[in-house]
């Protein structure tokens, strides 16, 4: 069966989160908070990212959220883009450069793939979500000059043997008189060995058909995504960390309503999540439906603790399926009720329902195969070293503004070191 992209629609009904908005917010005591915790309007939280104060928008339309009450920082938009999830706000697993090198790869060899812009990254992307096994080997005559260029100056390659900035501005300096790109030998005399992992085939978001196989695929892909935002944006991870524990503690429920329509009495059943229990979710679902339809029965006809994060995945699996009524956009049609209730039971009898947790990976250090995406983020530990000055006020719990004008520090800097604190 085909996955119908298009015609996927986000519930607004849901706590859970459009792409790109921010939906944690700072307390006083510094820790996260969720926007489904706070009343619309003026917050006491502050941006995680810049100490900025927030709004909380709880509209109609829109998925609820937090808006910055004045400027909106740059970092927070990176940050959400970076915690859109796989298989809850997208359902494209990879990116269009990640999927164009896996597709290849699946048809050619390693060496017989025509490199393009932005593979190698693509390649260290797929390797840091553990669907790429790589191997590196470099020529007999990079290796000579490795080793010569060390002898030289230590300071010309890092821990990985890749040209540093040192030696790359040698080759600036040059450049008037030897057209010599230091970055492209790197590339040229080095040969990148890749073979897909099993994960990659076992996981496929079109080869999972029933709730238990859309569980463990989205373990695989959350964790994926937290490993590959470790690599390139660890300071986002917790935000992500933390939309991901929101979406755990969802419970999934299975409804079935029998209702007048236009005289016509129709059954429906509705898939959806939850953190309540499914006797109040079924009360409130019934008093809205009473505004658009008399509703003659109403009854749960499933329910399976902490399984809710797959609900995206079922809507989207499910669209053909869809039951349209009004505004509702989680009732489907009757038929597909006993595959369904068959499903539930099946989850509801593996013990082992908890809520989703992802392993925090500190360790992860993967090799760069190019050196010039761009200034590496720093890493907390860096960031809290760096500023000691601004780690000591705030230890005083003075305000990010206060911190800011004694150490004549940028407020975003203070806000990115207090981050890092917290984590
Ligand atoms: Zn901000």
């Amino acid at each position: 069966m085909v996955l119908l992209i298009e015609s996927y629609e986000i519930s607004r009904e849901t706590l859970l989160e459009k792409t790109m908005y921010l939906n944690f917010g700072i307390n006083e005591k510094g820790e996260w908070q969720h926007v489904s915790t706070v009343n619309s309007g003026q917050t006491a939280l502050v941006c995680p990212f810049c100490g900025g104060a927030l709004l909380a928008k709880k509209g109609q339309v829109n998925a609820h959220h937090f808006a910055h009450q004045f400027d909106t920082c740059l970092e927070s938009v990176e940050a959400a883009k970076a915690a859109t999830l796989p298989t809850v706000d997208k359902f494209e697993m990879l990116n269009a450069k990640e999927q164009k090198y896996m597709d290849r790869r699946e048809r050619y060899s390693s060496n017989n793939i025509y490199s393009f812009t932005g593979m190698y990254d693509a390649i260290s992307d797929l390797e840091a979500m553990g669907l790429l096994k790589v191997e590196k080997s470099i020529s007999q005559e990079l290796s000579q000059c490795q080793n010569m260029l060390a002898g030289i100056d230590p300071t010309f390659l890092d821990d990985e043997y890749y040209p540093t900035e040192n030696l790359l501005a040698i080759g600036d300096a040059l450049r008037g008189f030897i057209n010599i790109d230091i970055k492209d030998i790197w590339l040229k005399q080095t040969r990148l060995t890749t073979s897909i992992n099993k994960c990659y085939h076992q996981n496929k978001l079109n080869k999972q058909h029933t709730i238990s196989d859309f569980l463990s695929a989205q373990t695989f892909w959350l964790q994926a995504h937290y490993d590959k935002q470790c690599r390139l944006n660890p300071e986002y991870t917790k935000l992500i960390s933390k939309k991901i524990e929101a979406l755990s503690t969802q419970h999934l429920y299975l409804f079935k309503f029998k209702a007048v329509i236009d005289h016509n009495e129709v059954t429906f059943i509705k898939i959806g999540m939850t953190t309540r229990t499914a006797e109040e979710r079924l009360s409130e679902v019934t008093c809205d439906l009473n505004k658009h339809v008399k509703v003659l029965k109403a009854e749960v006809l499933s329910y399976a603790k902490y399984a809710g994060r797959v609900e995206p995945l079922l809507h989207h699996y499910y669209a053909k399926d869809r039951f349209y009524l009004a505004t509702f956009k989680e009732l489907f049609n009757i038929e597909i009720e006993s595959q369904l209730v068959e499903q539930f039971e099946v989850i509801n009898k593996q013990s082992s329902l908890t809520p989703l947790k992802i392993r925090r990976n500190n360790s992860i250090k993967l090799p760069s195969y190019k050196k010039d995406s761009g200034r590496r983020p720093k890493t907390r530990k860096e960031l809290i070293n760096e500023y000691p000055e601004i780690v000591e006020l705030l230890k005083l719990n003075l305000s990010i503004r206060e911190v800011a004008r004694q150490t004549g520090r940028a407020k975003n800097t203070v806000q990115r070191v207090r981050s890092a604190l917290l984590y």
